[in-house]
């Protein structure tokens, strides 16, 4: 039986642990944490919950992409979903405007339409534009034939460039592109066919997951393991063996040689080249990797607070203090995020009466670096103290909009890009790996595939973020090595 060696637990590893087992393969996954599942990861504080890097997600019925891939992997049976709010899951709220976000796209635009009679014609057609994008996306429609020419001229195009030739109300184009923050770009960097796509994939219907993203994780490594293969905790991978021109096994930091005839890298492309000998890869590879730009870090505040927050149930909101959008990317000051995400999954899911509150802002690396040598559970008094003011100014502009909610909180924890960085190893703790900008698809991304012919990259460093897209990167590289036509033709019929 051929042996593949899959470095990390994130979804996408999972999911290619998984395809690989269905393909005959003997698989082991090397993770270098305590609990697989990597951005999926929840943490736990007197009984309470606390979601790290999943929150929603949409298209997980039968025939949707996401509901395809989980039944297809065999788990769909095991997880519960609950649909948000199908008449506005996710709340975008500006300063003197809010409008939420309906289940499917003649919903959406029939609600901006409402909201701005004056671009009626123009919503028609660019939301035509949009749907037609989404087209472009082969993997995502689940066929194997892909429209380069079409994906490579929607992901090329400029999202604000897009909007701004069908709409012209300054508002618009700021609600239009209020979920880029969802995959971490600002809009003026942004790509008309990633948004779409990702929009796509929401308005099919938003979804919470019961148990959040460690069920997700935890049952895909309980199938894994029933099938005979191996998901091992505390493996830190630090080379992968190459003898030629293959690679041979790999090895964790004390020293044992894992014997692989495949290696799958669930790793940042940065990381992944960290263990291969230089020959493994093609210099122009190498450049590219090393000149791509990361995505953005975030500044996570949790908070555990008494009683209901009405507001945020069943509905996410998208916090937008400004309409100069570009603003919200600056990092957290004294004066608070001028941008945040806000979901209160507990009250989905496990409540007893209290309730967990996430707030997300983007936040740079560059703010907390000085620290970077220092270990986790061991930071000076300073980087707690920093951490500790972020997150108090981030619930000061929580509750000026909330003020109901003063009073009740009874806990804050907040976590910075460094301890990303520390949990998933992401480099410079990017939220979404690499930053899916305009400029930085199609070509521009680092490819899963390099010299090497049987190691291969999944994740969001290669492919779309999400745990649809960082699945998706995973039947990218399984079919790339058995066949994508036969994988997708099995995919779309699960
Ligand atoms: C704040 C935040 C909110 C998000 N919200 C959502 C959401 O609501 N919905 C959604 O769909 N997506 C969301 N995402 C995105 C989603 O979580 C990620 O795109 C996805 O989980 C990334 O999966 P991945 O396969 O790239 O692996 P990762 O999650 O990056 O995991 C990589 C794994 O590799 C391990 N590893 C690293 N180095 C080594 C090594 N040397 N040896 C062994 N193991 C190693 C790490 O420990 C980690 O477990 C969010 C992300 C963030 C940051």
């Amino acid at each position: 039986m051929k042996r593949a060696v899959v470095v990390g637990s994130g979804m996408g590893g999972l999911v290619a642990a998984r395809l690989l087992q269905r393909q005959g393969l003997d698989v082991t996954i090397l993770e270098q944490h305590t609990r697989p599942g990597g951005l999926l990861h929840r943490f736990f504080r007197d009984g309470l919950a606390y979601d790290t890097g999943f929150h929603y997600c949409g298209s997980v019925d039968a025939g949707q992409p996401l509901g395809q891939v989980l039944r297809h992997i065999g788990i769909a049976g095991d997880l519960e979903f609950e649909e948000l709010d199908p008449d506005g899951f996710d709340v975008l709220r500006f300063p003197g405007l809010e409008v939420s976000m309906p289940r499917g796209w003649d919903a959406w635009r029939e609600r901006l339409a409402a909201v701005f009679p004056h671009e009626r014609a123009g919503l028609d057609a660019l939301f035509a534009r949009m749907r037609a994008a989404v087209d472009a996306y082969g993997l995502y429609r689940m066929v194997e034939h892909t429209d380069v020419a079409h994906l490579l001229d929607v992901e090329g195009a400029g999202l604000l460039d897009v909007v701004r030739a069908h709409v012209r109300d300054p508002r618009l184009h700021a609600v239009l592109a209020g979920h880029a923050v969802l995959y971490g770009v600002p809009p003026h960097e942004a790509s008309f066919g990633v948004h779409a796509l990702i929009l796509d994939h929401f308005l099919q219907g938003a979804f919470a997951l019961k148990g959040g993203g460690d069920r997700l994780a935890l049952t895909l490594a309980r199938r894994i393991r029933q099938d005979g293969g191996r998901v091992l905790l505390k493996r830190e991978v630090t080379e992968v063996i190459c003898d030629g021109r293959l690679a041979t096994g790999v090895r964790v930091a004390d020293g044992e040689v894992f014997p692989a005839d495949l290696v799958i890298s669930n790793l940042h492309p940065r990381l992944t080249l960290g263990l291969l000998p230089e020959q493994a890869t093609r210099k122009a590879y190498r450049s590219r990797v090393a000149s791509t730009r990361l995505g953005h870090g975030h500044l996570g505040v949790y908070l555990e607070l008494e009683g209901p927050v009405p507001e945020l149930e069943r509905r996410n909101l998208y916090r937008h203090t400004r309409w100069d959008l570009e603003r919200g990317y600056q990092s957290t000051t004294a004066a608070g995020p001028s941008l945040w995400f806000a979901c209160s999954p507990s009250q989905r899911r496990d409540g007893d009466g209290r309730s967990v509150v996430l707030l997300i802002a983007p936040h740079a690396w560059e703010d907390v670096a000085r620290w970077k040598d220092t270990a986790w559970g061991e930071r000076p008094a300073a980087y707690t103290h920093h951490k500790g003011a972020l997150a108090d100014a981030t619930v000061r502009a929580f509750l000026a909009d909330h003020p109901h909610l003063a009073g009740r909180i009874r806990r804050v924890e907040a976590s910075t890009p460094l301890t990303t960085e520390h949990f998933t190893r992401s480099p410079e703790g990017a939220m979404y790996g690499h930053l899916h900008s305009r400029e930085q698809m199609g070509r521009a991304r680092p490819s899963a595939r390099i010299r090497v012919p049987n190691v291969l990259l999944v994740g969001q460093g290669v492919f779309s973020p999400g745990v649809l897209g960082t699945a998706l990167s995973a039947y990218y590289a399984v079919g790339h090595l058995f066949g994508l036509g036969p994988l997708l033709d099995e995919l779309r019929s699960a």
